[in-house]
This record gives structure tokens, sequence and C-alpha cells, in this order.
């Protein structure tokens, strides 16, 4: 893929040990709310329309790390990095040279919230610059302490001060041949290694948000922030239906040959439909009647999963997602336990959700009642949804 500038290669840059972290794995194999931040990263990278191809610079020994980090990610193979940052990014940059995009854009492991916007003010900035940087305005009042560092010696001037922060742009050859040129002389980042060059860097606006994981408070806080702005609802669901006849009963979407069927208007899947409304339920979204009147001879036969989809897709709407669903089907027969995987299993293709967010149970009631008489079947069933909370919408 090409940009206005060119083909350009994320270089993701993972070698770091993180000595300030104290974790057992290094900070870019971390997990933040279930997902490595490296997958953050290298996600971020690949999702953007004007990057043709992202690798990562690893440390010798981090393979597997590396490679359950990465899972199913359509990457480039990564590279070994070298005792320094700096050294890292060269090797990376020569692992590049066969491919010599026009671009390439070196990025932290670490920062795995860069956004679509930031990469792209980056690469526009590349159409009449060698380099360019993202960076935020220096707000706070910077102080000089004493050798010491316990006394203020002076209070230093902030205007035109910036942070940087990465993804740093560059035309790929003249950053590959200032790295080259470099020798053993150590700088803290690439836009360093250009100016040292005396390339032109460009600087952009950064992100707040675009933040560094360096230490294991960081990585909590940015957990708290991905979690803010989320409440989590729950929703019930109930139904029953009397047995009529037939040869089949649906079940959770599931066919089962059976000596009768379940009266009423659609399939009468008591499952789906207890599922159905513990869904509306959690967003405050009615009930499957009043989205689906029984009056209405639309629904007449109608499979249930037209109204679970629906209640998915109104879930979608709002901004949410579906935690998981938990359904129990009451009843003395057929029995329930052959078909639990192809109910779970269908659920799960109805809803877009991975199997292990999904619970089908059975229990029958001693016999007791219209389900012990054999009289019909009951479904009760829970969800949790997690929304973006009024305020932050
Ligand atoms: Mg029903």
């Amino acid at each position: 893929m090409t940009t206005g500038t060119g083909t350009c290669i994320a270089l993701i840059v993972a070698g770091g040990r993180g000595d300030r972290f104290g974790a057992d794995i290094p900070k870019q194999y971390c997990r933040i709310a279930g997902e490595p931040v490296l997958r953050r990263t290298v996600t971020a990278f690949l999702g953007h329309g004007r990057v043709a191809a992202v690798r990562v610079v690893i440390r010798p020994g981090d393979e597997d790390l590396y490679a359950a980090a990465t899972t199913g990610l359509v990457i480039m193979d990564p590279t070994h990095g070298g005792a320094s940052r700096q050294e890292s990014v060269r090797r990376g940059l020569e692992s590049l040279a066969t491919h010599a995009p026009d671009i390439v854009l070196i990025h932290d492991a670490a920062r795995p919230f860069v956004s679509d916007a930031v990469i792209s003010r980056v690469l526009d900035a590349l159409e009449d610059s060698t380099g360019a940087v993202p960076a935020m305005p220096v707000i706070d009042t910077l102080k000089r302490a004493t050798a010491a560092g316990d006394r203020i010696a002076a209070t230093v001037e902030r205007s035109g001060l910036w942070r940087a922060q990465t993804p740093q742009g560059f035309r790929f050859a003249p950053i590959l041949n200032a790295h080259r040129r470099l020798g053993g002389t150590e700088l803290t980042d690439d836009a360093a290694v250009a100016e040292h060059a005396g390339l032109e860097v460009a600087l952009v606006d950064g992100e707040e948000e675009n933040v560094k994981i360096t230490t294991r408070a960081d990585l909590i806080r940015a957990e708290h922030w991905l979690g803010q702005g989320c409440e989590t609802r729950t929703g019930l669901g109930f139904d029953v239906h009397r047995f009529g006849p037939g040869d089949h009963v649906t079940l959770c979407g599931v066919r089962i040959p059976f000596h009768a069927g379940l009266a009423g208007h659609s399939d009468a899947d008591v499952g789906l439909h207890a599922v159905t409304d513990a869904l509306l339920g959690a967003i405050g979204g009615g009930d499957i009647g009043t989205h689906f009147p029984p009056g209405d001879g639309r629904w007449k036969d109608a499979p249930s999963e037209i109204f679970l989809r629906c209640a998915g897709a109104m879930i979608a709407d709002a901004g949410g997602r579906i935690a998981n669903i938990d359904v129990t089907l009451v009843c003395e027969r057929p029995r329930i336990g052959p078909h639990r995987a192809a109910m779970i299993a269908a659920i799960a293709a109805i809803l877009g959700l991975a199997p292990e967010r999904i619970g089908v149970k059975a229990t029958t009631t001693e016999r007791l009642g219209f389900t012990g008489r054999e009289e019909g079947i009951a479904a009760q069933a829970i969800a949790t949804v997690v929304l973006p909370s009024p305020r932050s919408k």
C-alpha cells in the first residue's frame, strides 16, 4: 500500500527489559484488560490504511512471548534487537533495507494507545519533511534541581518545549544512514539521531492518551482508563412454552427430534426467548413482545434467532458489548446434555460471541409442577452487558 509519500513500514521496538517495571515478564508482553500491550500496539498500525506492513524488533529469547502476543496477526517476521534501544532500532532498520520502504514509522511497543489520527498526522508531515515527530507542549512549570536533588536551583523557561512521543516517522534511506553514521553515540530517540545528522524533523500534535507504559502504576492506570466510562448491566429473562403436537422442539437454536412440539407463534424456542429478554432487559430495551408482537403475522413460525439477532444489534447500536450469557433450560425431557455444545455454538454464531462467554445448563424440577408433569419447558437466562456510561457517550 502506498501513501502520498510512498510505501510505509512500521517498526515496533519491543527489545526492552523494562528494569523500571519490576514484573516477571517485560512490560510490552503484559496484558492490559486481557490483551498484551504489544498486540494492542501492533494492531493499531495494522489497522491503519496507509501502513503496508509491521515488523517488531524483539530481544533474543523473547520468541515465545512474541509468538503468544501476536497469534493470528498478519505481520512480518520479527528481527532481533541489540543491547540498547538505539542499537535495536538500527538493527531493525537494517533488516528492512532489502524491502526499501519509502517511509518508516519507528514506534515504542509500550505505547499501545497510539491513534489513527496521530499516525496520519506524522505521515502527512512527511510529505514535505524528512522526519516528523508527534509531541505535546510542556504545560507544567519546569524546575532544575540542585546537585543534591532536594532544592530548586532554577526555573526553566518552558515556552517552546515539547515532549516527544512516537511513532517518529522518517524517509527510510536518510534515517538508516543517520543511524549507520552515529557509531557509539547514544541518543534518546530517533528524532535526536536525525537532528544529529542534520535532517529536518517536523513537529506534529501528539495525544495525551498516547502514553508510554513505563511502570507497573502506568499499567494499572491504563487498565483503569480503559475501563472508565463503562458500566456493567445485567438483565434477566424467563419464558415458558407448552408442549403441543409435533415431532421436534427447537431449543437454543438447535432442532431436537421429540415426540411432541412446543406451541407458540414463532418456533417457540423457549431458550432463545429467555436469552433475548435478558439482553433487552440489560439495556432497558423492553421485552420480546414489544418488539415482536405475537399478533403480528410476520413472526408466525419465525426462527427465534431473528429476535436474538435484533437484541444483539440493539446492544451494538448502543455502543455496548455482551460480556456473558447464562441460560438454564428446565424440563424432564428431552435430554439437553447431548445438545449443549451445539446450543452454545448456535448462540455464539447468532450474536458473534466467543463460546466461552455463553453458558447453557439444564435441570429438572424433580417431577414437580408443570415441567415435572411434562406439560411444557421453561427457561431462564441472565445476561451481562458492558455499556458506555452516559457521561462518556
Ligand atoms: Mg416465548
